[in-house]
């Protein structure tokens, strides 16, 4: 058995470029790998479940748990508070699972800061415009919502070169298979191992 920590990967995009359905699919399709579900104080979308798709909770908790230090990193997006346990994610580089973090540029940066070996990947609309499509398309939020959403896309887009790697989500198939890669290829890179195995095949 090779042993060694969990990787950490960030992975950030515009909302609507399709980050989320690609951050699911690809924790089923592979084995140890696990999405971290965040906090946030945003109020949950139709189909949306707590403890699965978020832990929805009140502003003066995700106060107190800022205080408390509980957060690897969080973050204001979109009026809302979004936070990630730095327990649980510690706990599972600990572990040796593989963990993706679907969070904002701002949180990125922070995780940057925190932990140097995780690997960072943009998800890129194919345009603005069917940024917008797909916004429009989710039928989720209001005109001033959207503008809104297209502006942060704009700046976060900005952002991009703090990114290992980026994928643009034209084909939904291509960018799995693209972002399947990323993950494996860094599985085997060198300095992720623990080399003492390495050793013994030599005794
Ligand atoms: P949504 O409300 O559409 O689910 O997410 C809005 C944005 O918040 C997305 O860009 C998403 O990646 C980001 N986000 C979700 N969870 C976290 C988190 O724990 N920390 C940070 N910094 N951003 C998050």
């Amino acid at each position: 058995m090779i042993e060694r920590e969990g990787i950490l990967f960030v992975v950030s995009a515009p909302s609507g470029a399709g980050k989320t359905s690609l951050c699911k699919a690809i924790t089923d399709s592979l084995d140890r790998l696990t999405h971290s579900i965040s906090y946030t104080t945003r109020k949950p979308r139709p189909g949306e479940i707590d403890g699965r798709d978020y832990f929805f909770i009140s502003e003066d908790r995700f106060r107190d748990m800022i205080d408390a230090g509980d957060f690897a990193e969080h973050a204001h997006v979109h009026s809302n508070l979004y936070g990630t346990s730095k327990r649980v994610l510690n706990d599972m580089i600990r572990e040796g699972t593989d963990i993706i973090l679907d969070i904002d540029t701002q949180g990125a940066r922070q995780i940057k800061e925190h932990y140097q070996t995780a690997v960072f990947v943009f998800i890129m609309p194919p345009s603005m415009a069917i940024l917008e499509e797909r916004l429009r398309n989710r039928k989720s939020d209001r005109d001033e919502e959207i503008r809104k959403r297209l502006q942060r896309a704009a700046d976060e887009i900005r952002e991009y070169s703090l990114y290992d790697y980026i994928i643009v989500n034209r084909d939904f198939e291509r960018a799995l298979s693209e972002l399947r890669s990323i993950v494996v290829a860094e599985r085997c890179r060198t300095t992720m191992l623990k080399h003492d195995w390495i050793d013994t095949l030599l005794k």
